[in-house]
């Protein structure tokens, strides 16, 4: 499981005025004409800079591959309640069976049953278990998800995040990302 992110693209990494990502999950990416309007805008400092350069007739510049905004924001306490956030949280694997294919979201207590698309009843599931469970309830199926589903903490999804690092990452991006600091041998 990756985080798609096209390197064709050529996104800046935004940093806080900290010098760490806005965000992780997503990781905190805008196109480069985001990133050079911010610019305009004196909203952002330039760290790091693309080869690649945009010009017209009158003006040209290397495209900002990392931006830092000039007014910390504050971050976000809970990471965001996103698809790709419990699949995060649950390790990509289905809470039931373990397996790492064809992965679907699960309602722990069926919404037939009253139960809440949330943190604490949503769980990562394969699709042949999703079907198995249907709308049954835990016990009338007789499946339990191996760990209760919670609320995570933005350092619980960093935690699984070293695990799962994103198929992209230019080179000018790295001083700032965990999982290449961590990972480093
Ligand atoms: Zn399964």
């Amino acid at each position: 499981m990756t985080i798609a992110v096209s390197p064709q693209a050529l996104p800046a990494l935004v940093l806080n005025a900290d010098y760490r990502p806005l965000s992780y999950y997503p990781l905190s990416l805008w196109s480069w004409q985001d990133a050079i309007k911010a610019v305009f805008l004196d909203r952002v400092n330039i760290i790091a800079e693309y080869d690649h350069s945009v010009s017209s007739p009158t003006f040209s510049m290397r495209l900002p591959s990392v931006v830092c905004l000039k007014t910390f924001v504050r971050p976000a306490r809970n990471p965001a309640f996103t698809r790709f956030n419990v699949f995060l949280r649950d390790k990509f694997e289905c809470q039931y069976c373990g397996s790492e294919d064809d992965l679907t979201f699960d309602h722990v207590i069926p919404r037939a049953h009253g139960g809440q698309t949330t943190w604490e009843n949503v769980v990562a599931a394969c699709a042949p278990c999703n079907l198995r469970k249907g709308s049954k309830l835990p016990k009338e199926a007789g499946m339990l998800p191996r760990q209760k589903p919670y609320q995570p903490t933005v350092q619980d999804l960093h935690n699984n995040g070293r695990l799962f690092p994103p198929n992209h990452l230019h080179e000018s991006w790295l001083d700032y990302l965990y999982w290449d600091t961590e990972l480093q041998p």
